[in-house]
């Protein structure tokens, strides 16, 4: 994990149009911040991962090739008879490069196991995609502090069948956080992060739930947190830019 930059992730869920996509790619593209510093390294990580809906990512793709993309879930299986379901395939295809899976709403809204995360997680990585493997949990299992426990099982499952050397990104995003406007406060997100650091020592961790302008930096810089998941915030052109700026200013200073 050496010589990589800050990921910024955007999720832009169900939300956003191809006009937006334009907008915000164009105001982005010459942005040093969106940028890679570190492009002679053998071993870089784009700085912002955009994540839109799965539409839009071939015009993406065909418009701005410099962008780095990713799909927002895939199926667990190769190709198949799934109507309506994304295949990790064609989302490489298209000119995704990452994937989320097991975001806390697909595991509401669709009932995903860790089993079925973990399939995802796998069958990304045999289609060429790195995933970006979400965990965290519910408010109560904050409120009972009990939230290592319930993460190592959640993390255990969803990683069954993996390697740590394979190439994956772990997400803590706790439930309760998540489109919120409520952001785990820098000591909860320490101790979270320590714990996964020391169950995955090289794999990218990082954090999302309510990441705005004002506290992206201040979560950037919570020790072993390499990057964020952005929701809401990565809707707003001035917002997310002020987000990347921060990504970059932690950058720079490593
Ligand atoms: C998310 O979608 O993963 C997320 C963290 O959303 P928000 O930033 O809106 O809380």
């Amino acid at each position: 994990m050496q010589n990589t930059n800050t990921y910024i992730v955007s999720n832009w869920k169900m939300n956003g149009t191809a006009v937006l996509m334009h907008e915000m790619v164009k105001a982005f593209i010459e942005n040093p911040a969106t940028k890679n510093d570190k492009a002679q390294s053998t071993n870089t990580t784009p700085r912002w991962v955009f994540c839109p809906p799965a539409l839009l990512i071939t015009e993406t793709k065909q418009n701005y090739p410099e962008i780095i993309l990713g799909g927002q879930d895939c199926h667990q299986k190769r190709t198949g008879a799934f109507t309506g379901n994304i295949s990790a395939s064609l989302l490489k295809e298209s000119g995704a490069t990452y994937v989320i899976v097991g975001h806390s709403e697909r595991r509401h809204y669709h009932n995903e196991s860790n089993a079925l995360i973990a399939e995802k997680a796998c069958m990304a990585i045999k289609c060429g995609l790195i995933p970006i493997i979400c965990i965290g949990e519910s408010e109560e299992t904050y409120n009972n502090g009990l939230t290592l426990d319930f993460l190592k099982k959640q993390l255990d499952e969803s990683l069954c069948g993996l390697n740590k050397e394979q190439h994956f990104i772990v997400a803590y995003e706790p439930i309760w956080a998540i489109g919120t406007g409520k952001t785990a406060t820098r000591t909860d997100i320490e101790k979270v992060h320590s714990f996964l650091r020391n169950q995955l020592p090289d794999t990218p961790l990082l954090y999302g739930g309510s990441v705005t302008a004002s506290n992206a930096y201040d979560i950037l810089t919570t020790p072993n947190v390499n990057g964020v998941l952005v929701g809401g915030a990565s809707l707003k052109i001035d917002e997310f830019k002020t987000i990347l700026e921060a990504a970059r200013m932690c950058d720079t200073a490593t």
